[in-house]
């Protein structure tokens, strides 16, 4: 599976249920020193544990008068507290409690009946690509099967739980809830937030058991196997994941948007803590803050990965949501949902037509339609019909008004024939350094056509536990861009021009992508069917200059013609690309290593080459020119001239363009 979690299945209301599934695979390369001192407790210890707890809550909360009667008798106070929260109608929460009249059925997903049928066991379920492993009778939480570091850290988000949750829900067997108590216990037990627990301690992780949390509460809350045990050590734990995350701020990243969450989920869900005014008005007071720093005025939130994306999207919307539910909504300005607006129009405009992702730094291509659930609601939310168009894959709504889009401060163009499925499609890279899930790409491109990703992106196939081949994945070289003796390019994105229309899309970007050489990329989609490339490399920098393509795998080879410098993939059925790169002295075709994963931990081989050149010191410029042009059948066949008045000036580009005998000029004047 590929690296994408499912969450709850949210119900927003009770008739819409929306699959809220995020990406949340983050990189940490970060150690936290902050952990603040907590006084270690004694669990098992109902008596101390609720003296604790009572000290944390106010007692003048309504309805919790026989609690506070009762608090030289713990164990009672304990019980009455229980009773309390059964019979407390003041929150509101996304996921609703059980109730009669619900309908439970295909709640659970059978990969939900999987997982929780093995967390039963103790075999426990982490990073998806990884099997579910068995943690002993008695639960080692320190338990590491593979050496990836993504599956401790993602065993402590308890995702099975989740599982477990809607399995019981759907059945309600009280095995699950039975042994989720046990397990809550075990792990509230042995997993002190201290120095040699770090690892269940990220504070990425935290965040993410705050949010889920309140969900698996909704969940249990009603089981004859929630006892005022469980009660009191989840409620304590809940306060102090929330003074945790007081605690922990990754500003300008997703972590940051999963502490805020977290907290806000608990403040809001338990209003009864004495704290939680001020955890919820730090929570919104981050997503604020963040929402302003994370999101470029074009939409796209800074890290610059399709998936990390979405999340934020889900991360910002959820405790909006929540707030809204709770008459907090006003602790957001109207901007703040604009902005979630804007960001989601971004899948939309640089998806390719079937529905997948250009899979740019820490991303995955995904299915075809993955985003239709969310346009649905989408749609309805922010009554788009350009969203509902792309929800129902055309059925319903309208097309979006344009078939060419731009990102430029982050640094995402698309040109696309259409909105049909079989529209071709170049979705371009050239941005801003988006930090660790982001890789030093700038000027690759993804090409699609006729429903198939033809130069598909290598992905990024691991984080952790991997690092050679993780690093092997962001080169630059591995990527459709230009490379100084193949050496790792730097992010120094400008844009020069973007000019699309009807017949003709212009983009033309300069990336100074190594300190004595710029990188100018200028791409022409021409009659909406097949795209001129010319790439230039200005400065006094010498070496090997090349620039590389990669196709999609498959069982049929791709075509080498040495002579005519081309290279085309010879996919039997379906459509194909046709790299062309016009001659020139010294130019050299070259093979090359080329591999792609789209899925976390699985890699295969695909083609992969470069045309060269040697440049000196003293040229001005290294130059290609070179066709790129998908064709279902007979490739067409394109010859392209530089036909510049004055070779010197670089602010004009000038082509002759010989397609099937017909001539055409095109370029353009900076
Ligand atoms: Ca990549």
């Amino acid at each position: 599976m590929i690296p994408e979690v499912a969450f709850f299945n949210v119900l927003f209301t009770r008739k819409v249920r929306i699959l809220i599934t995020s990406v949340l695979f983050c990189i940490s390369t970060y150690a936290y020193t902050n952990t603040p001192s907590q006084e270690r407790k004694e669990y098992g210890n109902l008596e101390k544990e609720t003296m604790l707890l009572l000290s944390r809550i106010e007692p003048g909360v309504a309805g919790m008068g026989k609690v506070f009667q009762n608090k030289n008798y713990p164990e009672k106070a304990a019980e009455e507290l229980l009773i309390y929260f059964r019979e407390r109608k003041t929150v509101r929460h996304l996921v609703e409690r059980f109730s009669a009249e619900d309908s439970t059925r295909n709640y659970a997903t059978k990969n939900d009946f999987s997982i929780a049928n093995n967390a039963l066991k103790h075999i426990f379920a982490s990073q998806s690509a990884y099997p579910p492993s068995f943690c002993g009778d008695d639960i080692d939480w320190d338990s590491r099967p593979v050496p990836d570091n993504e599956w401790i850290w993602q065993l402590h988000r308890m995702y099975f739980w989740n599982s477990m949750a809607r399995v019981y829900r759907q059945t309600r067997d009280e095995k699950y809830a039975r042994e989720w108590g046990i397990q809550l216990l075990d792990w509230i037990k042995k997993n002190p937030n201290d120095e040699s627990h770090k690892y269940a301690w990220r504070s990425i992780e935290a965040g993410i058991r705050g949010y889920s949390w309140t969900i698996l509460f909704q969940h249990f809350l009603d089981s004859p196997s929630f006892t005022p045990e469980i009660l009191v050590a989840f409620l304590n734990s809940f306060y102090d994941h929330a003074e945790y995350l007081m605690t922990v701020y990754r500003s300008k990243s997703n972590w940051g948007l999963m502490e805020a969450e977290g907290m806000a989920f608990i403040a809001i869900t338990f209003p009864e803590f004495k704290d939680a005014v001020k955890w919820r008005t730090e929570a919104f007071r981050r997503l604020n803050n963040e929402i302003n720093l994370q999101v470029y005025p074009d939409g796209h939130q800074r890290e610059l990965a399709i998936g990390y994306h979405i999340g934020c999207i889900n991360w910002f919307l959820r405790t909006l949501e929540l707030a809204k539910m709770n008459q907090l909504e006003n602790m957001f300005p109207p901007s703040y949902l604009k902005t979630i607006e804007l960001m989601c129009e971004v899948p939309m405009k640089l998806g390719l037509p079937d529905g997948t992702n250009a899979q740019f730094g820490d991303a995955w291509a995904g299915r075809p339609g993955q985003h239709n659930n969310r346009y649905l609601e989408w749609a309805k939310m922010f009554s788009r019909n350009d969203f509902l168009y792309i929800a129902t894959e055309g059925k319903q709504g309208s097309k979006p008004d344009s078939t060419a889009f731009a990102l430029p401060q982050s640094g995402l163009y698309s040109m696309r024939s259409g909105w049909d499925k079989n529209a071709t499609c170049l979705v371009l890279k050239c941005g801003p350094n988006g930090g660790g899930h982001c890789q030093p790409d700038n000027g690759t491109f993804t090409l699609h056509a006729g429903g198939r990703t033809l130069t598909p992106d290598a992905g990024s196939y691991i984080y952790s536990g991997d690092a050679e081949n993780r690093a092997w994945f962001r080169q630059t070289k591995v990527h459709q861009t230009l490379t100084l003796n193949g050496e790792n390019s730097q992010y120094a994105p400008k844009l020069l021009l973007w000019k699309p229309e009807e017949k003709l899309d212009v983009l033309v970007v300069e990336n100074q992508s190594y300190e004595n050489l710029a990188h100018r990329r200028s791409v022409f989609f021409i009659d909406k069917k097949y795209f001129v490339i010319v790439d230039q490399a200005f400065g006094d920098a010498a070496g090997d200059v090349n620039i590389h393509f990669q196709l999609a795998p498959g069982k049929e080879e791709a075509i080498y013609d040495h002579v005519n410098n081309s290279v085309h993939s010879n996919f039997s059925e379906g459509w194909n690309v046709w790299v062309e790169s016009m001659p020139q002295p010294g130019m050299e075709l070259k093979e090359e290593l080329g591999q792609v994963s789209f899925e976390y931990t699985k890699k295969e081989p695909r083609p992969a080459f470069s045309y060269g050149i040697k440049k000196k010191q003293e040229d001005a410029e290294a130059r290609f020119v070179t066709v790129v042009a998908p064709y279902l059948g007979k490739a067409p066949r394109v010859q392209v001239k530089v036909i510049n008045g004055n070779l010197l000036n670089r602010n004009e580009l000038y082509l002759e363009i010989i397609e099937n005998g017909e001539t055409k000029k095109i370029g353009y004047n900076l």
